[in-house]
């Protein structure tokens, strides 16, 4: 399966390769050559060194050891909230709505800029549902945290646009960083544009594509009155969360409530 636009090729390459509930951990290469080693040359010739016009790249600030304070884990009551990251997509999240939607419960959305901008109706229909909405990064930037103040800025606002250009004056309550590569410094610019840091508590690592059965034990083996359960309804071939959430959520519902994040 391969969506046919380029850009959405390569968030789904990114997500690939990168993963999204999984901080810290690098997955291994995909099969194939990377790309700036190219064909090989008939003669060892040294490669060029890079052009001298070729900016710096911007330093990097180190990610932290412990993830910074403030992040919010839990619901603060019994029941559990579900959030689902790196939509909308056409494939997974009608399907997701579907659910909830029949189990009269809601969820957070945490949605990539670029991808709210592609599916716009998707926007809309979450949000005329009921659920609410968490900054997700225009592009799934697993380093965003690191980077300069004013570029975390702007990508955040970027996605936001995006997203109320689908729903004007939509309340985007929340930002969750890929990866949960977290920076107090980012943390701080999504506090400036009214969004509070979304993190989690049970990560069932769905985005790995374990089996539905598989998901479903993690989940039902971590979850804790209050927790903060993280799925996706994008990026991959998300089946087997779509079945495992038709045991999940009428199971979490008995057992604890479903939570609407406040
Ligand atoms: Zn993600």
């Amino acid at each position: 399966m391969r969506p046919p636009p380029v850009l959405a090729l390569a968030v789904g390459l990114a997500l690939l390769l990168a993963g999204c509930g999984e901080p810290g951990k690098t997955p291994p290469q995909a099969g194939g050559p990377p790309a700036a080693s190219a064909a090989p040359t008939p003669k060892p010739t040294p490669k060029p060194r890079p052009s001298r016009t070729t900016p710096p790249k911007p330093q990097l600030r180190p990610l932290p050891k412990t993830l910074p304070a403030g992040l919010r884990r839990h619901t603060g009551d019994r029941g559990v909230a579900l959030t689902f990251d790196d939509g909308p997509s056409p494939r997974w999240t009608p399907q997701i709505l579907d659910q909830l939607r029949a189990a009269h419960v809601t969820a957070t959305f945490c949605l990539v800029g670029m991808e709210a901008r592609r599916y716009p109706q998707l926007v809309a229909r979450i949000v005329r549902e009921g659920h609410q909405l968490c900054n997700h990064s225009w592009r799934h930037d697993m380093n965003l945290g690191r980077r300069p103040v004013a570029d975390i800025r702007a990508d955040l606002l970027r996605t936001n646009q995006a997203i109320r250009a689908a729903v004007p004056n939509a309340k985007i309550t929340w930002f969750r960083q890929p990866g949960g590569r977290w920076t107090a410094e980012e943390v701080a610019v999504a506090a400036k544009l009214g969004m509070r840091p979304l993190h989690w508590s049970v990560d069932p690592q769905d985005w790995n594509r374990p089996p539905a059965k598989t998901i479903i034990k993690r989940v039902e083996s971590a979850a804790r009155p209050g927790s903060v359960v993280l799925m996706h309804d994008a990026g991959g071939d998300r089946s087997q969360t779509m079945a495992a959430c038709r045991t999940l959520i009428p199971d979490l519902r008995r057992r604890y409530g479903i939570s609407r994040l406040r």
